[in-house]
């Protein structure tokens, strides 16, 4: 009898200590699992995005850099050296950046070597001159085709008294420089500043070495002012105007900041790093026209030939080029070809570009209908 409630009892402290064991073995484990759910819903984002990263790089980046590559040891083209301090410049700068619309930069090689300006100024300039007097005052002024000449032609001048212009060669840019309101000097180099600063993104400044060489050797450029002048196109102070125009060609830029102001064109006239308005968005396409007419000067229909792209070079090295509603592309590399164009940045933007689908002028096929 004794034995028997003893089994009993054995029976049920047993069962009792099982089922406890098992509660608390269920417990510790939901409690281990509340307590690791957090945990492990932190871990499995990184955990997916390790696996996802190495399988999908960035296409943008991937094209940068290939064509970084390919181009990188190309020795063609000639520092441009009419203007004596550009002929001093390292031949071998070569950055390369992309921006697109939405403000995502992609940059390589030498990007923090900065070099002047020169001709991608007159963009900046024409857009600032539209900005405040409207489309209409550039065409009516100086016109909008291209001349078929070099950019510092005066040929091209004479040829039409001046009218058959546009704002991309030296005449027409330096009659946009002399529209650019302000009461004095220092009032419309401060409008032509900020102007480019806008659509770099940060304060631009001026080499001044750069502006005194050429500054000091721009008799050329004075001629062509005088001619404007005594032509009608540049009402007031021809000198003054090409001394301004002289300064702003020497502003002091790299590829990314050439890339960024692109990118603001290519988004409509808003910076799309900075979010700041630069300019009213319909007055952009007037800009890019004139860009795709003359911006690489009597090289502009085999570089759209090439591109498509609105683009504009200067002989510091730079070229810049729009890819409307997707990009901004530019890069440096001083020595020029025979026209006044970087070697290295004409080959390499258009290699990026196609690369990436940036030709305005490459339309798909509509889905066909279904057949009858
Ligand atoms: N400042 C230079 C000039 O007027 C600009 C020319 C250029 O970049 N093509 O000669």
């Amino acid at each position: 009898m004794i034995t028997r409630p003893q089994h009993w009892l054995r029976g049920m402290v047993a069962l009792a200590a099982i089922v406890l064991v098992a509660a608390s073995i269920s417990a510790i484990g939901t409690s281990a699992a509340q307590k690791a759910a957090p945990a492990a819903a932190k871990s499995a984002a990184p955990a997916a995005a390790k696996s996802a990263a190495p399988a999908a790089p960035d296409h943008y980046q991937t094209a940068v850099n290939a064509a970084y590559a390919k181009f990188k040891s190309l020795q063609e083209g000639k520092n441009a050296d009419y203007i004596p301090a550009l002929a001093k410049v390292d031949p071998n700068i070569y950055g390369v950046a992309l921006v697109t619309v939405a403000g995502k930069v992609y940059t390589t090689g030498d990007i923090t070597s900065e070099v002047s300006i020169q001709s991608i100024s007159k963009v900046f300039t024409m857009a600032k001159v539209i900005e405040e007097q409207g489309p209409m005052a550039i065409e009516s002024n100086m016109g909008v085709d291209a001349t078929g000449q070099a950019f510092n032609s005066i040929v091209a001048v004479e040829q039409y008294k001046g009218a058959e212009m546009n704002a991309m060669v030296n005449p027409g840019a330096i009659t946009a420089t002399s529209m650019v309101s302000g009461a004095d000097r220092a009032e419309i180099w401060k409008k032509i500043i900020d102007t480019y600063s806008d659509f770099a993104g940060r304060p631009l400044s001026v080499n001044q070495e750069v502006f005194k060489s050429e500054a000091e050797t721009n008799q050329r450029n004075q001629a062509i002012a005088m001619l404007m002048y005594a032509y009608g196109h540049i009402k007031a102070e021809p000198l003054r105007a090409c001394d301004i125009y002289t300064e702003q060609c020497a502003v002091s830029v790299n590829a990314k900041d050439l890339a960024v102001m692109a990118a603001t064109l290519a988004n409509g006239g808003v910076n799309p790093v900075t979010g700041k308005q630069c300019m009213t968005t319909t007055n952009v396409p007037k800009v890019l026209a004139v860009m795709a007419t003359a911006g690489l000067y009597d090289d502009s229909g085999k570089w759209l030939y090439t591109t498509g792209l609105p683009g504009k070079s200067g002989v510091g090295g730079g070229i810049l080029a729009v890819s409307p509603g997707k990009f901004g592309i530019a890069v440096i590399s001083p020595p020029l070809d025979a026209a006044g164009n970087s070697v290295k940045a004409q080959k390499t933007i258009a290699e990026i570009s196609n690369a990436l689908g940036g030709n305005p002028f490459a339309p798909k096929p509509a889905a066909k209908a279904a057949s009858k």
